[in-house]
């Protein structure tokens, strides 16, 4: 039986070359044709097809050949309002958290100069009481008593679905906040940014210390075990 596709450890990246054979024994290049083959499909859809080109145009656009080396030049927020652009989109869905609104402020304010009609929605918006959930009053992060509105990417996504907005924007949802949102979302939503807390929104800021001071990421620890 194949292996399980286990690119994140693969030291061959033949994938990037023409030597697809050359891989490793559960390559998924080589172990999984007919997926492969049924996603190329995929892009025959005109809709996705032109999503998938102004993609990679993007991508391609946010580099310059410079005479001493490749040098990207495109900072993410700058990619998307290029993006955006370019896919034609009038109408921007902002989905923030509310730790988060003063950064979008500043991006609606970036995109309204690009003339963009933005609209956007607060993590907290509608006041939905935690309890709603089965949020114990111990699990509360002001404390026992407290009332707090829980965080409700579905609230998010579902008036900017109603508001027409053809493209989104998440901006700080938290972990399973934002993958719900995605779930319930009509258009396609693309991450300006990730929540991390500790790193400043700069979760591979995690990984680069993995090594050093945030040793302790690597430790080992079973699924059953507290967390
Ligand atoms: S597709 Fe194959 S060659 Fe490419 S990273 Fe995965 S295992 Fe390696």
């Amino acid at each position: 039986m194949e292996g399980k596709p286990e690119c994140a450890k693969c030291t061959k990246l033949v994938c990037t070359s023409k030597q697809f054979d050359q891989g490793p024994p559960n390559c998924p290049t080589k172990t999984k044709a007919e997926v492969i083959k049924q996603a190329a499909a995929e892009y025959n859809n005109p809709e996705v097809r032109e999503f998938a080109r102004q993609a990679s145009i993007q991508e391609f656009e946010c580099y310059m050949n410079l005479p001493e080396g490749r040098t990207p030049r495109n900072p993410r927020v700058e990619e998307v309002a290029q993006f955006a652009k370019k896919m034609g989109y009038k109408k921007l869905g902002i989905a923030f958290c509310v730790g988060l609104r003063n950064e979008a402020k500043i991006l609606t304010k970036i995109l309204e100069n690009r003339g963009f009609n933005v609209v956007s929605v607060c993590c907290k918006a509608g006041g939905i009481p935690k309890e709603t959930i089965g949020i114990k009053e111990e699990e509360k992060i002001a404390g026992p008593g407290a009332f707090e509105s829980m965080c409700s990417p579905i609230t998010q996504a579902e008036i900017l679905n109603g508001e027409g907005a053809e493209f989104n924007i998440a901006v700080g949802l938290c972990v399973g906040h934002d993958a719900l949102f995605f779930r319930y979302a009509h258009a396609p939503t693309t991450v300006l940014i990730a929540k991390d807390r500790v790193f400043g929104h700069n979760p591979a800021a995690g990984l680069y210390l993995s090594g050093s001071y945030y040793r302790k990421l690597l430790r080992k620890e079973s699924l059953d075990s507290q967390s």
